[in-house]
């Protein structure tokens, strides 16, 4: 049985009844970039190729890697000896680290959780895969940067996959946040989840006095803190980015965390309106990172944004020294810009085949 019938097959809702390693022999389709099944000759289209090379001069030498979402049009520039979120899951945790003087990171190699701090408590942003890494690597990595987890007043969800829900159990459990996702997701997660995996949290039932169902526009705040919501569909349908401010000294700079990087849509029957909407999501937010001047563009997977590797700099680095994550609008422009051109590439690829 192929992956995306298999994630799509009865059995799989069921996931505590089935065995781990069949996962890993199948790999982890969310967050990553697993594709539709597009052959060599589809890949060698002019128009696909003519998108690709799009993406690789806007990628430069400084975003290579978003061009991973290259791999899905084009399968032959997929690297063998890329690690599976399994392996990366098992590796050890990074140390957690501060980005900015409000922006903190406690995550491993394969997620992140980015804390946000505020004048009225903390906002989390995700929560990794299940209660073991909510209590080891976002508990434990905020008691290391001198921040108090009891002082968690919401978590800001950026869409219903469990490698971003599966520790709220433990965080809501333990400190009684609120809970947003967008409304999309919500609903997505109390019908029929996309994807679920045997390591991964249960999905969270809606609070429905305090949890938020979000919507595009919204603007979420606490304290001195305001955190604008872009839906951007196509990872889920329900997918949000936010828009936010972090300081360092007396500079304030404008961040923007994507919610949703890969296409982990490949073979589903409404891939199409999902890729588009993906384009479409992308082209609206680099329009808005050049007229916001957004400098700091971030993920929720370090693969994409690389994180931990920035904070090793800032580790190493003299404090007069630029901060890696502010990388300029022009370059955040830059990075939606190669998501945009892969996934216009992979739509064409797509459309060419006979199904
Ligand atoms: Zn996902």
């Amino acid at each position: 049985m192929k992956l995306f019938d298999f994630l799509r097959s009865p059995a799989h809702e069921d996931s505590s009844k089935l065995d781990r390693r069949k996962f890993i022999g199948y790999g982890c389709a969310c967050c990553f970039s697993a594709g539709g099944f597009i052959t060599k000759a589809q890949a060698q289209i002019p128009e696909v190729q003519k998108h690709l090379t799009a993406a690789r001069i806007a990628a430069g030498t400084d975003l290579l890697p978003y061009l991973k979402l290259a791999e899905v049009a084009d399968r032959s520039l997929r690297d063998p000896n890329s690690l599976t979120p399994q392996q990366m899951m098992a590796l050890p945790a990074p140390p957690p680290g501060k980005a900015f003087d409000n922006l903190y990171f406690v995550g491993s190699k394969w997620v992140s959780c980015w804390a946000i701090t505020t004048s009225e408590g903390i906002i989390l942003i995700d929560a990794m895969d299940n209660d073991d890494e909510a209590e080891n690597i976002i508990d434990k990595g905020m008691r290391e940067l001198g921040l108090d987890p009891t002082q968690i007043k919401m978590i800001v969800v950026t869409h219903g996959h469990g490698d971003h829900y599966g520790g709220l159990g433990y965080l809501k459990r333990r400190y009684g946040p609120s809970i947003h996702f967008s409304e999309i997701d919500w609903k997505m997660m109390s019908t029929q989840l996309e994807f679920d995996r045997p390591y991964w949290g249960r999905a969270p039932q809606r609070d429905m006095t305090k949890d938020l169902a979000l919507q595009h526009g919204d603007v979420i705040r606490l304290g001195d803190t305001k955190i604008e919501v872009m839906l951007t569909p196509g990872h889920t349908l329900g997918t949000i980015s936010l828009l936010f401010d972090v300081r360092q000294g007396r500079q304030t700079l404008r961040a923007f965390l994507w919610g949703g990087t890969a296409f982990n849509f490949g073979m589903r029957p409404e891939r199409m309106s999902r890729i588009q909407s993906y384009i479409d999501a992308t082209d609206k937010a680099r329009r808005i990172a050049l007229e916001q001047n957004i400098e700091v563009f971030i993920s929720n997977h370090n693969g994409y944004d690389e994180a931990v590797e920035k904070l090793a700099k800032i580790r190493t680095q003299m404090p007069t020294e630029k901060n890696p994550f502010v990388i300029g609008a022009q370059a955040t422009h830059r990075a939606l810009t190669v998501m945009h051109e892969c996934a216009t590439a992979t739509q064409i690829a797509w459309k060419s085949t006979k199904t």
